[in-house]
């Protein structure tokens, strides 16, 4: 068995921790705000785990959970009629209205997205959505809170040490829903009526005996995790780093309910540029819908492949590289699933597509498109695809749609800036505009390219050829790097290289 991939390590995992029938992987969600990147990664990398389960010859199924009984604590800033939601502060999330009109609760309207994201990557028909709501409501819970009620003082016990001392004085881990007021309450329990399922506390003032179950009261968050993964017999969950301490808390109150907590695995957050967690507000980072524009969709599942348990930052920036990574794994695919290469399962492509319907490889790249488009200027899609077509016929219909978000990419992040060459590399490059004249093949034009780069070296212009190709690339295209150029003028064609670096070297510095 290969076990070199993180799909593959924790596959071996869950398999010797449920030995035989149905393996149970969830993932979480709280719609108190819309699913964003981070809420369809933990589903897209949990069906991934799937695909190497099944691998293995063994069933599972993944459910999402959403936690729609948790309190409705801010109102986001984002949503219309904020003073008429404030009235709503404290109730749990799918009694908090829809200001859309369109669904039954806020709760719901978010869910409702989340299920379009789940459909849009292809995994609707492997994810159950359970909502918290209704296993509470419909009693479905009820064996588990009333074991939580038993065991209370043992859960006591853990939660304590984890609290500050004004916390603790209060702290319980039922949340009676009000049957005054409809709010999720953080109230001091007065008594715990183990034998008749029965908390006691005050409400509004007066003495209230209430039952634990059928959606009357709610579990508080940790303790709520270690009983969902007891009724739900989860035997997976991968959850992010800011969960680390949730998960060592709720691991010991699981055993306290008589299961072994899941095989986890803790991913790391997706960092902006400058380091700093992504923010909504702040709008640094890639967005889905950035990505769904400007890349593949196949590309971002690739992404989210590679090295969960690592860093990484987003940066708009960095999307032709990514998209590159992408195209690049997918070639080799091909190349693999000919040879019934064993290693294809090693292969991140066969976690983003399987190994039916795969998209056709292609030898262009995403950064040499946008060169090429940084080059044209091509006022619309047509005329830079039509471009395209007389270099390249029969572009494939992953070019085409390279090509599409290439043009997108290009329209809302040109660089119209424009680096004035220094004047030493001038002289190479009229060289070069003549002397490509008798160059046929992108290869050739490549190796011109190193001799004048040696020269350049040698006559002490420049340090070495590292930099020489940096400022190559800021003349032409503003970038300090980019495509291979000898390739990327055989595409976009001789006399237009020659016309595109003529034009460069007009502006004078
Ligand atoms: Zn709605």
């Amino acid at each position: 068995m290969l076990c070199s991939t993180w799909t593959m390590k924790n596959a071996k995992k869950v398999i010797e921790k449920n030995t035989s029938g149905l393996i149970t992987l969830k993932t979480g969600y709280g719609p108190s705000g819309l699913p964003h990147l981070g809420t369809i990664a933990e589903v897209i990398r949990t069906r991934m785990l799937q695909q190497a389960i099944e691998l293995q010859g063994r069933k599972s199924k993944i459910v999402t959970f959403i936690d729609n009984m948790d309190g409705f604590r801010k109102v986001p800033t984002n949503l219309p009629n904020q003073d008429y939601l404030k009235q709503f502060l404290g109730m749990p999330l799918f009694k908090v209205p829809d200001v859309f009109g369109c669904c039954d609760s806020f709760a719901d309207h978010n869910i409702n997205e989340l299920n379009k994201l789940i459909n849009k990557f292809g995994l609707t028909e492997y994810v159950e959505v359970v909502k918290s709501s209704d296993m509470y409501i419909s009693g479905k819970f009820n064996d588990a809170i009333l074991l939580v009620l038993q065991n209370y003082k043992k859960i006591l016990e853990v939660m304590l040490p984890t609290l500050g001392s004004e916390r603790q004085q209060t702290y319980s881990p039922f949340l009676p829903i009000s049957q005054k007021s409809g709010k999720v309450l953080e109230v001091k329990i007065e008594e715990y009526k183990v034998g008749e399922g029965k908390i006691v506390f005050y409400d509004e003032g007066e003495l209230v005996e209430q039952a634990v179950t059928n959606g009357k009261c709610k579990l508080q968050w940790k303790v709520d995790w270690a009983m969902q993964w007891h009724a739900l017999k989860i035997d997976y969950e991968m959850y992010g780093k800011d969960l680390i301490d949730s998960f060592a808390v709720a691991k010991p109150i699981c055993r306290i309910l008589g299961s072994q907590e899941p095989v986890n695995m803790v991913y790391e957050l997706f960092l902006a540029s400058d380091n700093k967690k992504i923010s909504k507000s702040k709008g640094n980072g890639v967005s889905l819908s950035d990505w769904m524009q400007f890349a593949p969709i196949a590309s971002m599942k690739h992404f989210l492949f590679l090295n969960p348990e690592r860093a990484k930052k987003l940066d708009i920036k960095d999307l032709p590289r990514y998209v590159d990574a992408y195209l690049h794994d997918l070639k080799r695919y091909h190349i693999q699933l000919n040879e019934k290469d064993e290693l294809i399962h090693n292969n991140p492509i066969f976690y983003v597509h399987g190994t039916q319907d795969i998209p056709e490889a292609t030898d262009l790249s995403y950064s040499l498109l946008l060169n090429i488009q940084s080059g044209l200027r091509s006022p619309d899609y047509e005329t830079f695809i039509s471009f395209l077509q007389k270099q390249k016929s029969n572009l494939n219909d992953t070019e085409l749609k390279l090509a599409r978000a290439v043009y997108n990419y290009s329209i809302y992040h040109s660089n119209n800036e424009t680096v004035p060459p220094p004047k030493w590399i001038k002289k190479y490059l009229h060289i070069f505009i003549e002397e490509i004249k008798e160059l046929e093949t992108g290869l050739d034009m490549q190796t011109k390219l190193y001799d004048l780069g040696n020269q350049a070296v040698a006559n002490g212009d420049i340090e070495n050829l590292k930099l020489w190709f940096e400022n190559i690339y800021l003349v032409l295209f503003n970038e300090k790097s980019g495509p291979r150029l000898g390739p990327f003028f055989e595409l976009y064609g001789k006399e237009r290289s020659v016309e595109l670096i003529k034009s460069k070297l007009n502006e004078d510095r």
